[in-house]
């Protein structure tokens, strides 16, 4: 086994969604076509299909830090990816896992609700990720939705949450899927005022999964050295094209296709 040829590693700090849509196993098979080796550790566990989530439950925090800290000691990691963590103990629990990984880009997707609207989390945890996550983050993913619940902006429009938020982390990518413009408008806040957009086509449907699969394919990107701006334009082609891709293998929401049909031959 040599080391030196391993794949960069991308620790996954994320819920478990049986459906295989959202979750881990979106980020596993994000990361596995960026060319990444997922290490993925589990925050929470969720009851739900392709159409919504009817119930979830939060690890005990010993079993999240003794999974990160085992990881951590193992394998060289060379980026954290958030997504579903479901309660304001977990946040505190990944503070606590990234001072044991100090300069390593950490990727904050503020998970709040599945695309079917069910709860993964109440709004209170939103508001400790933006107190205490978005500040050691690289890049925070918010959508709209999101963005909305972080800011305390019910009505706000992208700019205006971005106005607020962008005081707590250094990159703020508020995606524009859930918006009503023709064309998505994905808009990238840098602290001290820069603001890249990046637009890209409408695709009918609704998808489950589609905000892991851009939150680990931009950690991922990070974790092979790519910058922010570059690695965040690669994430979203990248998402985009897996959503024209998407299939629908139940009775809900569309699932992206992460990874190529012919991926085994
Ligand atoms: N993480 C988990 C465990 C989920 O179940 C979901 C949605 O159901 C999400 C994250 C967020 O999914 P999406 O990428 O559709 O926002």
């Amino acid at each position: 086994m040599n080391r030196h040829n391993s794949r960069p590693v991308v620790l996954c700090l994320s819920g478990h969604d049986p459906s295989g849509g959202a979750g881990l196993q979106a980020d596993i098979e994000a990361l596995l076509a960026q060319g990444c080796h997922a290490a993925p550790a589990v925050t929470a566990l969720t009851v739900q299909d392709t159409v919504n989530v009817s119930d979830f439950r939060v690890l005990d925090r010993d079993w999240v830090l003794a999974q990160a800290r085992a990881i951590i000691a193992d394998l060289p990691v060379a980026a954290v990816k958030l997504g579903m963590l479901g309660s304001v103990q977990m946040v505190d629990t990944v503070v606590e896992i990234m001072q044991a990984l100090p300069g390593v880009p950490l990727v904050c997707d503020p998970v709040l609700r599945a695309g079917g609207g069910g709860s993964l989390g109440k709004d209170d945890v939103g508001y400790a990720m933006r107190e205490r996550l978005l500040p050691i983050a690289a890049v925070a993913t918010p959508n709209l939705p999101e963005a909305r619940i972080l800011a305390e902006l019910p009505e706000g429009t992208a700019d205006e949450c971005a106005a607020k938020l962008s005081a707590y982390c250094q990159h703020l990518l508020i995606t524009g899927g859930h918006g009503d413009e023709a064309e998505v408008h994905n808009r990238l806040y840098v602290r001290g005022g820069d603001c890249h957009t990046f637009t890209c086509a409408r695709l009918p449907g609704s998808y489950h999964g589609s905000g892991c699969t851009l939150a680990s394919t931009l950690a991922g990107r990070l974790a092979l050295g790519e910058e922010v701006v570059s690695a965040v334009r690669s994430a979203l082609d990248y998402t985009w094209r897996t959503l024209r891709d998407a299939e629908q293998p139940g009775h809900g929401q569309f699932v992206p296709r992460r990874l190529p049909l012919d991926f085994c031959s």
